[in-house]
């Protein structure tokens, strides 16, 4: 049994098409901080924010541009971050992300030896 992501765009009552749908679920996993997202084929925008950049954000391809005006308000003294221009990645998925994923990338600071180690 598949448990159904429901993606809905913060600034209307605008749902992905099915395609658009399956690419926002991709996003999920990521393994991102502080990054926009493009969402094909609708393009959606995709704000990977957690930690000070709070929770993920979707916007439909109408309101993209009211995300980002709403992020670089709220957390555009933070970091650079929200400033970044277009073009955004349609994913940011690579093997090596993939790889850090496998072996526990989530954890904190695995790369310095002091996450769990995987043998
Ligand atoms: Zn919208």
């Amino acid at each position: 049994m598949s448990v159904r992501l429901l993606f809905r765009c913060q600034f209307c009552d605008a749902q992905p098409d099915p395609l658009t749908q399956i690419n926002l679920e991709k996003s999920v996993p990521e393994l991102m901080w502080g990054a926009y997202e493009d969402a094909m084929p609708e393009k959606w925008l995709i704000w990977h924010g957690r930690g000070l950049y709070g929770p993920p954000r979707y916007a439909c391809r109408e309101h993209r541009g009211d995300l980002v005006a709403f992020l670089r308000e709220h957390y555009g003294t933070i970091g650079w971050h929200p400033w970044k221009r277009p073009p955004y990645p349609t994913s940011l998925r690579n093997p090596d992300k993939e790889r850090a994923i496998a072996v526990g990338g989530r954890s904190a600071m695995p790369k310095w030896g002091y996450g769990p180690q995987v043998k």
